[in-house]
Order: structure tokens, then C-alpha cells, then sequence
């Protein structure tokens, strides 16, 4: 590709707006350019990378076996509502109408119309297994879109869906996915690790993210400092003992006026008792029904938890209204004990390694001291609710565990029956009898791949390709264009390397060589070959590495075969 052709400017500066380092270099390398919040055009060097991203997918994945297919992005609500997902998917679901008035909604997944058609074409054991795999654009209403390319409203993602005679063999379809992702993301060239992940909505236990390791990322992670134990914080587990609460001066009960202390922290101090003391109570919707949360005062609530033990489907922080109405007390005051209304009560399982505790008294500006769990309430389900944290104990060895940020490229998911029951997917196995498809669902952010890569592999320059993603493997610079031995030298490089299948691009734009060798820099050719005046008398070029700096002199007659060579190295 010529760059004086090419749909093609680039920026010293990115907008303000732009805070994590992929989205800045990605603006400033003309590689996308901003539509509507979270809504991106991905211009020709960006789409070139994102092709290649979804080559590696695509090759590792039909090598598996996998069948590659094209859903619609819009989906009628009809299937939502027969899966049961129209009620809690939230605003994160962008819905609307036709002119007929019949509902609709931009696909931000795609279970329900992948289980509708195979549901249409599955009679017999005998067709399955089948994992059917689409690229293709989804849309989620997300509320923060931001980090450009990262978390965008408008992204492209690689679904796959698995279908299976039943468990045993839907775990093996769930590993060979497993396997696939580890494959793809290697050789993506970034550093990751897949981690024990919460199923959230989709229920189950089986899940693991695919993690870019960058203090960038959204999610964090705990991963064991010798074991390979590595999960989400929403899931991960530490093994914490819990003494049995010290019995030997249990106080009585006691209502005690605290007038308008209502975070931990002002009770905290209003009592003089440190957070460990209390009893945080936290009222949530979950399935729309008010739930009542107990943590230790010095700890948050982890909603996938919450959501996994409840076995629910949504899990919300309920609205001010809620909390009065079950409460009967302002925000701020509640607690276990003579709740006005009877809702269920979740309690982490370390409050009962204490006693002589406070809580809110369901009553404004009042709290209950000399609170003893076991004695004075009683909880409906006793669970791990809270967060592990860094420091304690691995679940499988005598490791510890240490935090790192990441970015979720992929996720995997064993699903089970979830969308196969309601919505019918059955077959008639080996003896004649109807069964139900046990499925899997396996999902890639293609946009979001690209944009990690960045984060993982730039520097004060630009972005630092490797030639597997990047949107051109070499360039070559004629650094006096107007020179005609040296446009005659790049020209003939340019038209040899295409001849040997390099994807290479030549910078024959009418600029200087210093414009051109920073451009070369922040868009992150791997390869440059730098074609210069007095090397050239010399009958040489130079050869610069984007990722080390280094640069050599080659034999002009050399240079495409060493190119080639080069290439393979990096
Ligand atoms: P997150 O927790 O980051 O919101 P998710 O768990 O909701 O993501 P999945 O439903 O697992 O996402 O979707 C599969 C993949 O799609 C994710 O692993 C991620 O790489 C990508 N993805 C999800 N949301 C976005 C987004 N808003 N922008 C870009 N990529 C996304
Ligand atoms: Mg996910």
C-alpha cells in the first residue's frame, strides 16, 4: 500500500477524553475515529489488524471443527421473552420497535437465535456435537463507554455456541474451547491468563476469562504466588480461618441514639469502635425481590457471590425507596433485627466468628450494639459474600494470594440446559427418547483483543506491533523522496517484498524523513527499511527492528531475503 493513497492522518496529540494508552495511540495512529460515545469507525490500518486478529480465530477454530455462520444483529424480542432474558437484561439491552409495533433489540449476544436455529435443524443424536461460531458486530447500551476500543457501546465479537448429547460430552466441547482460546491468544502475542470466572446471569459453575494482564485493566484478578489457582475477584476463594466467635463476655442487646451516622466510617468514629465491629446491612434486588446482606463492617459485598448463592438471574443495589419501605428507617439504619418487613437475609459466613457487634437498629438515627448473630437474628442462607483479598491464604496450597488488573478478552462458559429448556432445543437420543441440547457459549472481543495488544506492547513513541496483528508486516521509507536513486531503491524493495508475500507498505508521501520515521514509530511497523541517500551511494539500507530500536546495514541486494527472515524472528 501506498501511504500517499492511503486513507490515512495522523495526530500529535489525542483528545482529552482519551486516558488509557490504546485508545490515545490508536487516535493518534489514524486507526480509529470516533463516531458517538462508544461508537467507533475502525479505519483501513485498524480493520487490517482486526482482520488478522479474526484469521487466527477463524483458522484456530474451523481446525477444531467449529462451523462458521452470520446471525442478524437484530433480533425479535419474541425469542428474548421465550428464553426469559426480555424481563432482567437490563438497559444494557438496546430495544425497539418496528412500523408493525412488534418489539426488537440489537443483539449484544446472540443464545437465543443460535438455539432457535439449531433448534429447527436438530432432530437425532447422531447430528451433534456442533459449535457454530459467527464475527460480527453486537451492541450493548453500556453506561460507561469508554477507553475507546475497550469497552465501546458498538464492538465486534467472535461468538461461539456449543451443542451436546449431554454433560460429559459438553464439558469436552467446553475444553476444546478452552484449548482454542489459549491457542488464538498466543498467538495474538499477548501475555494472559485464564482465570476461574463468575457465570453471573448465565448461571452454572464452569467459567474461565481469558485475562491481558495491564494495569489498565477493569477487572482484577488474585492468582496464587505457587500454585496455578487464578480466578476474578467476583469469584475468587481464599481459604480463611475462621475462629469460633470469642463466647466469654456476650452483652445484652442495647438500642443506642446515633443521630444521623450513617456510613461505617461516621458510626465508626461516632462510636469510637473500629469497622470490624459492625455489621454492614446492605438491601439489594435480587430477581427484583429486596434481600437483606450481612458483611463484616470492614468488607463490601461481592454481587456475583451474591447473585451465585441466590441462585438468581439479577442482582441490583435496591433504590432509596425500597430501602425505607423494608427498613421503615432512612437510609443508613439497617440491620438484621426487626426488619419492618420480612425479606430474606443473606449473611456472610465471617459475622459469626464475632459477637458484641452493631448494626442499624431499622430505626433513623439509631443502631443496636451488644449484637450477638447467633442469639439475636436469623439468617436464611449463611454464604461467602465478600471479597478475598491479597495476602490470604490460596484455596489448594499454602501460597498467597497477589492482585493483578486485567482485561477480559474471552470468556468461556459451560451453559447446560439454561436456554436449551425454555426454549425447547431437544433431540431424540440413542433410545428414542427426547432429550435436551447441553450447550456451551465462548465469546472473543475482537476489538478489545486489539486494543489490549496495545496496552501490553507500546512506548513513549507508539504502538509495537508484531507482525502476526499488525496492519502492515514492513514499511519501507524513502527518506529523500525527491532523490531518484533512493525512490528507484524503495520502489523495487516494495515491489519484491509483495512479490514474496510481505504485506509491506512504502511512505512515499511528500514529507521529511524525520515526519516519516516518527509516523513509522506511532503506527509500529514491525519492520522499517529506511532508504537513504548517502547509504544508498554506498549500495546499502537500513534495517530498524520497531520492538528493540536496532538498526543494521544490509547489502541492498540482500535486504529482501533478510526482510523475510527477519520477519519470522519477531
Ligand atoms: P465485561 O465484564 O468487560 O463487561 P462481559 O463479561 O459482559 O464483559 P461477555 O458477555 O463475556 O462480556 O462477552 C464476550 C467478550 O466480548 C468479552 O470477553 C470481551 O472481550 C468482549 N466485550 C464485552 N463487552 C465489551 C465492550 N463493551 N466493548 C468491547 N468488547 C466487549
Ligand atoms: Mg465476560
Amino acid at each position: 500500500m501506498r501511504l500517499s493513497k492511503y486513507f490515512l492522518k495522523t495526530y500529535k496529540e489525542a483528545p482529552k477524553e482519551a486516558e488509557v494508552v490504546s485508545h490515545i495511540l490508536m487516535i493518534r495512529a489514524g486507526m480509529i475515529q470516533k463516531l458517538a460515545a462508544g461508537i467507533y469507525n475502525y479505519l483501513p490500518l485498524a480493520q487490517k489488524s482486526i482482520a488478522k486478529i479474526e484469521k487466527i480465530i477463524r483458522e484456530e477454530l474451523d481446525k477444531r471443527g467449529c462451523q462458521e455462520c452470520l446471525m442478524p444483529a437484530v433480533q425479535p424480542g419474541e425469542l428474548w421473552q421465550e428464553s426469559g432474558r426480555w424481563g432482567y437484561y437490563g438497559p444494557e439491552l438496546l430495544r425497539f420497535k418496528d412500523r408493525k409495533n412488534a418489539e426488537y433489540c440489537l443483539g449484544p449476544t446472540h443464545e437465543e437465535v443460535v438455539t432457535d436455529m439449531v433448534r429447527r435443524n436438530l432432530k437425532s443424536y447422531r447430528q451433534l456435537p456442533w459449535n457454530i461460531y459467527q464475527i460480527q458486530t453486537k451492541f450493548r447500551d453500556e453506561v460507561r463507554p469508554r477507553f475507546g476500543l475497550m469497552r465501546g457501546r458498538e464492538f465486534v465479537m467472535k461468538d461461539a455456541y456449543s451443542f451436546d448429547v449431554d454433560v460429559d460430552s459438553a464439558i469436552k466441547s467446553y475444553y476444546l474451547m478452552y484449548d482454542a482460546y489459549t491457542a488464538i491468544f498466543k498467538r495474538c502475542g499477548l501475555k494472559f491468563k485464564a482465570v476461574d470466572a463468575s457465570t453471573g446471569a448465565i448461571g452454572g459453575e464452569l467459567s474461565h476469562e481469558f485475562q491481558v494482564l495491564a494495569d489498565s485493566g477493569e477487572d482484577t484478578i488474585l492468582s496464587c504466588s505457587k500454585c496455578d489457582y487464578a480466578a476474578n475477584v467476583e469469584k475468587a476463594v481464599s481459604d480463611r480461618v475462621l475462629p469460633a466467635a470469642d463466647r466469654s463476655c456476650v452483652e445484652e442487646m442495647k438500642e443506642v441514639s446515633t443521630p444521623g451516622q450513617k456510613t461505617i466510617e461516621e458510626i465508626s468514629a461516632f462510636l469510637k469502635k473500629p469497622a470490624e465491629n459492625f455489621i454492614k446491612t446492605l438491601i439489594f434486588l435480587v430477581d427484583d425481590q429486596p434481600v437483606a446482606v450481612l458483611v463484616p463492617g470492614e468488607q463490601d459485598a461481592n454481587e456475583a457471590k451474591i447473585q451465585g448463592a441466590l441462585h438468581a438471574n439479577s442482582v441490583w443495589p435496591a433504590d432509596e425507596e425500597t430501602v425505607k419501605r423494608v427498613t421503615g428507617a432512612e437510609v443508613g439504619f439497617a440491620g438484621p433485627v426487626n426488619l419492618k418487613e420480612k425479606i430474606k437475609i443473606v449473611a456472610d459466613r465471617q459475622i459469626y466468628s464475632r459477637v458484641n457487634l452493631v448494626c442499624g437498629a431499622n430505626k433513623t438515627d439509631c443502631h443496636l450494639t451488644g449484637i450477638d448473630p447467633e442469639r439475636d437474628f436469623k439468617a436464611d442462607l449463611i454464604a461467602d459474600v465478600t471479597f478475598a483479598r491479597t495476602g490470604e491464604k490460596c484455596p489448594h496450597c499454602d501460597g498467597v494470594l497477589e492482585q493483578f488488573k486485567g482485561i477480559e478478552v474471552g470468556q468461556v462458559f459451560h451453559l447446560g440446559t439454561k436456554y436449551s429448556t425454555p426454549m425447547k432445543c431437544n433431540f431424540l437420543d440413542k433410545n428414542g427418547k427426547e432429550s435436551t441440547a447441553v450447550m456451551g457459549c465462548y465469546g472473543i472481543g475482537v476489538t478489545r483483543t486489539l486494543a489490549a495488544f496495545i496496552e501490553q506492547n507500546h512506548d513513549d513513541k507508539g504502538i509495537i506491533w508484531s507482525p502476526a496483528v499488525a496492519p502492515f508486516e514492513a514499511v519501507v521509507i524513502p527518506l529523500q523522496g525527491n532523490n531518484e536513486k533512493v525512490s528507484a531503491t524503495a520502489e523495487k524493495f516494495y515491489s519484491d517484498l509483495r512479490e514474496i508475500g510481505v504485506d509491506v507498505a512504502i511512505d512515499d508521501r511528500d514529507e521529511r524523513a524525520g515526519f516519516k520515521m516518527n509516523d513509522a514509530d506511532l503506527i509500529g511497523f514491525p519492520v522499517q527499511i529506511q532508504v537513504g541517500a548517502r547509504s544508498v551511494e554506498n549500495g546499502q539500507v537500513e534495517v530498524k527492528v520497531r520492538r528493540t530500536g536496532e538498526k543494521v546495514l544490509i547489502d541492498i541486494d540482500k535486504t529482501v531475503d533478510y526482510v523475510r527472515d527477519l520477519l519470522k524472528t519477531l
